[in-house]
C-alpha cells in the first residue's frame, strides 16, 4: 500500500532512517505489515513484520541490520496471502540473498507464472502473488537490473508498481509502474522512490512522476526513465507544494 526507495552516497548508510520516516508519513493509507530490505555488501538485508509498523521498528532494534546506504521500504494491504510475516515484503527472488522486490497492486496472472517456476524447481515461501516477480527477476537478472525489469514487466498482467534492489549493483533502486502510482524524489547526491511524495517530503520537493508502462533507474547522481518497450522517456515534472506537516 505504500512504497518507499532511497539511494544515498555510500558514507551517508542513512538508508534505513529515511526509508522508515517515508512509510511513517505513508502509514495514513492504511496497512497490515511493513519491512525494509537494505543492500548491505554482498547480499541484501530484509526484515518484515504483520502489523504495525511498531512492530518492525521492534524487530530492527532486537536484530539491527548492517547500516546502507540503499534501501527500500513497503507496508502491505494484503491481496494475495494472509498478513503473516511470511507474506509481508521485501520477498526475495533465488537463492543466494542477492534480490529483494516490494510492490503495491495485483500481478493477475501470478498463478500461471508460478506453476512455470515451480515446474522448473522453484521454491516459494510466501504465498504472494510479488513473489513470482522476485523470482523472475533473480532469473532474469543478467548484471542490470534495468534490463532485467524490463524482461520481467512483459510478463506481468495487472497493476503493479515495482521496486526492486540487487546486490551486484549497490547504489541502484529500479522502479516500475503500470495502473499503479510512482513518484521520483530528486535530491542531491541522493534521489527517492514513492507511491507517493508523502513518502519523501521531508528530504525534497522537486519531483518526477512517472507514467503509464515506465521503469526508473535511480542512482545517487539521478534518475533515468525508460518505457516498457525501452525508448527513453522524461516523466513529467513538478514541485511539491504542499506543507511537510500536513
Ligand atoms: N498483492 C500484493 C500482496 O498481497 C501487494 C499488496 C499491496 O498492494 O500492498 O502481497
Amino acid at each position: 500500500c505504500g512504497i518507499v526507495g532511497y539511494v544515498g552516497s555510500n558514507v551517508d548508510g542513512k538508508a534505513q532512517d529515511v526509508v522508515l520516516e517515508g512509510l511513517a508519513r505513508l502509514e495514513y493509507r492504511g496497512y497490515d505489515s511493513a519491512g525494509v530490505a537494505l543492500v548491505t555488501g554482498d547480499s541484501v538485508s530484509t526484515a518484515k513484520k504483520a502489523g504495525k509498523l511498531a512492530n518492525l521498528l521492534e524487530e530492527l532494534q532486537s536484530a539491527p541490520l548492517p547500516q546502507s546506504s540503499t534501501g527500500i521500504g513497503h507496508t502491505r494491504w494484503a491481496t494475495h496471502g494472509g498478513p503473516t510475516d511470511a507474506n509481508a515484503h521485501p520477498h526475495r527472488g533465488g537463492t543466494d540473498s542477492k534480490l529483494a522486490v516490494i510492490h503495491n497492486g495485483i500481478i493477475e496472472n501470478f498463478h500461471a507464472l508460478k506453476s512455470t517456476l515451480t515446474a522448473d524447481g522453484v521454491e516459494f515461501v510466501s504465498e504472494t502473488d510479488t513473489e513470482v516477480v522476485a523470482q523472475l527477476l533473480s532469473r532474469a537478472y543478467a548484471g542490470d537490473l534495468t534490463e532485467a525489469m524490463r524482461t520481467v514487466v512483459d510478463q506481468l498482467e495487472g497493476a503493479f508498481t515495482l521496486l526492486a534492489v540487487h546486490a551486484d549493483q549497490p547504489g541502484v533502486v529500479v522502479g516500475a509502474r503500470r495502473n499503479s502510482p510512482l513518484v521520483v524524489g530528486l535530491g542531491e547526491g541522493e534521489n527517492f522512490l514513492g507511491s507517493d511524495v508523502a513518502a519523501f517530503i521531508g528530504y525534497t520537493r522537486h519531483a518526477l512522476e512517472l507514467e503509464q508502462d515506465q521503469i526508473v533507474t535511480i542512482t545517487p547522481e539521478g534518475a533515468s526513465v525508460i518505457n516498457f518497450d525501452g525508448t527513453p522517456a522524461q516523466g513529467k515534472a513538478f514541485e511539491v507544494t504542499w506543507d511537510a506537516a500536513a
